[in-house]
């Protein structure tokens, strides 16, 4: 039997993902990841995992037939990682590297925005699977949009397309680490959840403190959830005028703030949807669970493959 593998790269955490043909999970993986990595270093760590992944396959007897990574960043059509700002990474032949990682420079490795990869994963495995046109919007430190109209992920001329995590909502607002100010990410991301940003491996902990304290009827965690899903919905009601997608999934931490986010985003459409009289656009937390774009990446790897050509 065979695998695909799909890796989840982000800020404070590595997921890894091992599918049958089916899409069918046979593993899931997730590592804490500490920001601060360079290039080198997160493909030293992300390589042990993924080498670890393949030995678990093939010990089950299984071929794999690809990989396919998700970074937080902008990553061209070749592949190649270009910015990814939370990460500090640019101009990095993160496949390459990976396939040397392997010891097999042949591995076949793809590399594709989260975003894109996680919006892929809802179009296939989701709640909505099968909706033609919808966005998912990952909720990290970082926000970013994986566009799927006409049923497929668009990625514009370069592949940088779906950046509205760096859509400026307010000139005086505060600091991005894209070296912006007001961008929706630094208003809306998760760092603004939280009083202050942890280190990475804090960032789950602190998420379930604002929960905690959320259901507590906390006031200052709830002025804070509101104000944060006010910006929040000043970026979908933008997803909304420009691209009219059906529905909005949130993803990543979003999902357990959920609740307290989503009255506010849904205030904040009725009144900057211009069509949200007439139909508007639905907005629901995800329900793949926080390696979404991992699995995205083991669903790339079955696109790519052509099963006409598998043996047995
Ligand atoms: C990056 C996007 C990414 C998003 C979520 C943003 O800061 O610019 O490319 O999709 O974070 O990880
Ligand atoms: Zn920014």
């Amino acid at each position: 039997p065979y695998a695909a593998i799909g890796v989840e790269i982000n800020v404070d955490h590595v997921s890894a993902v091992a599918t049958d043909l089916a899409g069918e999970r046979l593993l899931t993986w997730r590592r804490s990841f500490t920001t601060g990595d360079s290039v080198n270093q997160g493909v030293a760590s992300v390589g042990a995992i993924i080498r670890r992944v393949v030995n678990r396959m093939a010990k089950e007897e299984r071929q794999v037939l690809g990989l396919a990574v998700a970074v937080p960043g902008l990553v061209d059509v070749q592949g190649t990682v270009r910015l990814a700002p939370n990460l500090g990474w640019h101009d990095a032949d993160i496949g390459g590297d990976l396939a040397k990682a392997l010891r097999d420079p042949g591995f076949p490795v793809q590399v594709d925005n989260d975003a894109n990869l996680a919006a892929l994963a809802e179009q296939r495995f989701g709640a909505h699977a099968g909706t033609s046109d919808m966005v998912y919007l990952t909720g990290e430190i970082g926000v970013g949009a994986g566009i799927i109209l006409d049923g497929r992920v668009r990625r514009g001329g370069l592949g940088y397309s779906g950046e509205i995590g760096h859509v400026q909502l307010d000139p005086d607002g505060p600091e991005c680490h894209c070296g912006r100010r007001g961008c929706l990410e630094a208003m809306a991301g998760i760092g603004a959840v939280l009083r202050k940003i942890p280190s990475p491996a804090e960032i789950q902990i602190e998420i379930e403190e604002s929960v905690r304290l959320a259901r507590a009827g906390d006031p200052d965690t709830l002025a804070t959830l509101d104000s944060v899903g006010r910006s929040l919905g000043r970026g979908v009601s933008v997803l909304a005028n420009l691209l009219n997608p059906e529905v909005v999934i949130l993803g990543g931490y979003y999902v357990p703030l959920a609740p307290w986010l989503l009255p506010a985003v849904h205030d904040e459409l009725s009144h900057r949807v211009i069509a949200s009289e007439a139909g508007g656009c639905q907005v629901v937390a995800s329900t793949l669970g926080h390696d979404a774009a991992a699995l995205g990446g083991a669903a790339r790897v079955l696109d790519s493959i052509d099963s006409g050509r598998l043996p047995g």
